[in-house]
């Protein structure tokens, strides 16, 4: 039995840390290309590029919106003629990804500058290819970023509900790793599970319960404080560590099911991933005091409890049984991630119980 964890080489978080590339060494002199999307182009590179010119040089592109293999084609073109020593890719996970297979296919540095702390994938070593039309075509496995580098003013500027969407995503983690750990199922970097790993597991929950809530206010005043600093390292690096290299389940594996049914195409990666996380608590059986501490987290920061808050209020059973199967039947999918023999129907009962419990007058 062999346990595995991967990891980024360096992680750099804090205010104003993009100001001076968080004062990496290995920068000064080089040549570096950015992949930002829009936003990022108006709010970081403008206003920054003066001091960056002090340490290396840096040209860059604005990414298209999405991460397909056209992108990632026209973006290594560009990008394969500069003699870059760097690529970073300075955005959300789609910007982070295409900048990622980049880097890998030019076989130099990968540096994640994520914008908004709305998923954990900035940390971790796997990615995802769409289509023009938005399905998944491709998972892929790069390698973990050599930095990341996570400005915590830049995080306290974007929008809340990309932050509450990443507190959606981590509170997954423990839940998930734990499974994964009792019952000896791999994780995804394809080892089992160390100690060190379920440790970051548990602290990214505990601070969750501990500091969600003032982080959450500390974004709508977009101020940066201390609670908003430890949340942004949960949804980020305790995440990214936790779901690569402690495993995933059935929040994970319900979120994919929901993802089949249109009505949710408008909620976030998170927010599909915590009603996934309440219906997991369910179809394990968990205990009642556990169920009430996640439900009144997800409450206090605004996390879906309900159906009709991932837009499928009016959803009917046979809906739910054609979005499960598509995953179910996947026997590689982390759905199957549970000790015992699992069934659509037992799935659709908990999905049926995580709404009941969220519907109920508190
Ligand atoms: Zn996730």
């Amino acid at each position: 039995m062999i346990k595995k964890a991967i990891f980024p080489r360096c992680y750099l978080q804090g205010k104003h840390v993009l100001r001076n590339f968080g004062e990496i060494r290995e920068l000064e002199g080089k040549r570096v290309f950015i992949l930002a999307t829009n936003a990022a182009v108006t709010k970081i590179i403008g206003p920054n590029m003066s001091f960056w010119k002090q340490i290396c040089t840096v040209e860059y592109e604005k990414f298209g919106g999405k991460c397909t293999w056209d992108e990632i084609d026209r973006i290594f073109n560009i990008a394969k003629e500069g003699g870059f020593d760097f690529v970073i890719g300075m955005g959300g996970g789609k910007a982070i990804d295409t900048a990622r297979v980049v880097a890998k296919r030019l076989g130099v540095k990968f540096i994640a500058a994520p914008t908004i702390a709305a998923t954990d994938a900035p940390t971790a070593s796997a990615c995802v290819i769409y289509n023009n039309e938005g399905a998944i075509v491709d998972y892929l496995t790069t390698n973990n970023p050599d930095y990341v580098l996570v400005d915590t003013q830049v995080i306290a500027e974007a929008p809340v509900r990309f932050l509450v969407s990443g507190m959606g995503d981590a509170l997954a983690t423990w839940f998930e790793a734990e499974t994964c750990d009792r019952s000896y199922f791999k994780n995804i970097s394809g080892g089992f599970n160390l100690k060190a790993i379920m440790s970051i597991a548990n602290i990214c929950y505990q601070t969750l319960l501990e500091y969600g809530v003032t982080a959450k206010i500390s974004c709508e005043k977009k101020v940066v404080s201390a609670a908003l600093d430890h949340i942004v390292e949960a949804n980020t690096l305790l995440s990214g560590l936790g779901f690569e290299s402690g495993g995933l389940s059935t929040a994970h594996g319900i979120h994919d099911c929901l993802c089949n049914l249109e009505g949710t195409h408008d909620y976030y990666h998170g927010e599909k991933v915590a009603f996934g996380t309440l219906s997991g608590l369910f179809l394990e059986g968990r205990p009642q005091s556990v169920v009430e501490e996640v439900y009144g987290f997800c409450r206090s920061v605004g996390l879906p409890t309900t159906l009709a808050q991932i837009g499928l209020g009016n959803v009917t059973d046979e809906e739910l049984d054609a979005a499960i199967h598509p995953v179910f039947e996947n026997k590689e999918s982390y759905l199957h991630n549970v000790r015992f023999d699992l069934t659509a129907e037992l799935i659709i009962d908990a999905i049926r119980m995580a709404d009941a419990f969220g519907s109920l007058e508190m």
